[in-house]
């Protein structure tokens, strides 16, 4: 099946995708996507334990919608992009935000501030065929009960669509590709023993415990 978070190939990434997420940080709107990569093997499946990362510091959630690719090729239009999704879920994008905001002043690679070991906790994914519009998911994250995060995929800078087009100019897009979409505002830290949740009523709620 396609939709199974087993048989996720590429981790497309998007950064600063929502206004007040970008002012929050204190960032300069973009131009077009910006995109980083994570792998496969960061993957955290729900209920799965994450063990705060021993390098860096200023560990913190931002709850994603994730969209998954059921074909392969290239959208050229944002019509034909809503075609290539063929699952729905949340994810987190797990961030080390000191270790980002130092790696940006020294102009160096993301890698070890958003792609290290279970960087990419993931949700199940609901399958998507045009059921549901991708332009009004609320969804929000949660951490020992408490909102932290609540958004929906209006606010995007640039829609799903979109994204899945401006990513064609640069990759052939393959069944089991991801694209996290970007976080709203709300990001906040995460320590041992606390459990954070993504959750929307659209597609479902995920939790996972954080441990030394
Ligand atoms: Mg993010």
């Amino acid at each position: 099946m396609s939709t199974t978070i087993d048989n996720v190939q590429r981790i497309f990434c998007i950064g600063m995708n929502y206004v007040e997420h970008i002012r929050e940080l204190s960032n300069e709107i973009p131009d077009t996507p910006a995109v980083f990569m994570k792998s496969p093997l960061s993957i955290v499946k729900p209920g799965e334990p994450i063990h705060v990362p021993a390098h860096g510091s200023g560990f913190q959630h931002e709850v994603e919608v994730v969209v998954k690719i059921g074909r392969q090729g290239r959208a050229n239009s944002a019509a034909e992009a809503i075609s290539f999704v063929s699952g729905v879920t949340l994810g987190l994008d797990l961030t080390l935000r000191n270790t980002q905001a130092e790696l940006k002043k020294k102009g160096l690679p993301w890698e070890k501030c958003k792609a290290f070991e279970q960087s990419a906790p993931l949700g199940d994914f609901i399958p998507y065929s045009g059921s549901f519009r991708l332009d009004d998911i609320s969804f929000g994250c949660r951490v020992n009960g408490e909102v932290r995060q609540q958004g929906t995929t209006s606010d995007m800078l640039f829609s799903i669509p979109v994204l899945i087009v401006e990513l064609s100019k640069i990759w052939l897009l393959r069944p089991g590709d991801c694209i996290y979409t970007g976080t709203p505002p709300g990001i906040g830290p995460l320590k041992v023993g606390d459990t954070v949740e993504a959750y929307s009523e659209r597609i479902g709620s995920f939790s996972w415990k954080i441990v030394a």
